[in-house]
């Protein structure tokens, strides 16, 4: 595989990539990806504040039964007074019925509680359907000037990547996959020259068996960055 190959690849690659950055910092794609990022925050909040009112639900629920439970566990012991003559009976009945009693308060204050949180669950709820339903309704708004922004964009962006198909038919598979590794972690260009003895990207010496190697090779990496190196 030509080195001259290997460049008219990149060219073409970082070509493309200066297009598709123009668009994005256009006015009109900004404004799209911010309203985007807004809906999709909304939608992630409505989910997590349904999953925490499920929550609230159950927990109230558990609250009220047990209120109940020792509600009606107190009028029945209300119900059987024993008798006064009977000290140890009387005060068991009195701290049982005490003991029930500050259950009751300890439960009423939870669910009050427990309540307040629901209603301010319900109020944020609806704030966030409210912002949702608004970037939804900016979006669609801005969604055509994005659309007419990107169709300018378009026939040459398409130009260039079937120009970029093409080249990659000429390149072997061991380069496009380090290519693309690079790509993807941007250390662009990946195809750079030795400057001396040095790699032309990160600017770290190059050891000198890795030189002897560079054209005998069809591509060496750059021990540091990984950046394929050739010799200018
Ligand atoms: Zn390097």
């Amino acid at each position: 595989m030509e080195l001259s190959t290997m460049l008219e690849y990149q060219k073409l690659d970082i070509a493309l990539m200066r297009l598709e950055n123009e668009l994005r910092q256009s006015q009109a794609a900004k404004e799209y990806t911010a309203n985007k990022t807004t809906l999709t925050n909304a939608q992630e909040q409505v989910l997590k504040q349904n999953r925490d009112a499920g929550e609230m639900t159950t927990q109230m629920e558990s609250l009220i039964a047990e209120y109940d439970a020792i509600e009606k566990e107190l009028k029945e012991a209300e119900g059987a007074v024993p008798d006064v003559d009977n000290a140890v009976a009387a005060d068991f009945f009195v701290r049982n019925v005490q003991k029930l009693v500050n259950r009751l308060k300890v439960l009423a204050s939870e669910i009050s509680k427990m309540s307040a949180k629901i209603v301010e669950l319900n109020q944020s709820y609806a704030a966030t359907m409210t912002a949702g339903k608004e970037a939804k309704k900016k979006l669609a708004l801005c969604k055509e000037a994005y659309e007419a922004e990107k169709s300018k964009f378009m026939p040459q962006a398409t130009e260039l990547q079937k120009k970029i198909a093409e080249a990659e038919q000429g390149c072997s598979e061991e380069f496009l996959t380090v290519y693309k590794r690079l790509r993807k972690l941007k250390k662009i260009p990946v195809i750079v020259p030795l400057v001396g003895t040095n790699c032309g990207g990160c600017f770290m010496e190059v050891a000198g068996d890795i030189l002897v190697t560079l054209g005998a090779k069809p591509f060496v990496e750059c021990p540091s960055c990984g950046r394929i190196l050739y010799k200018d």
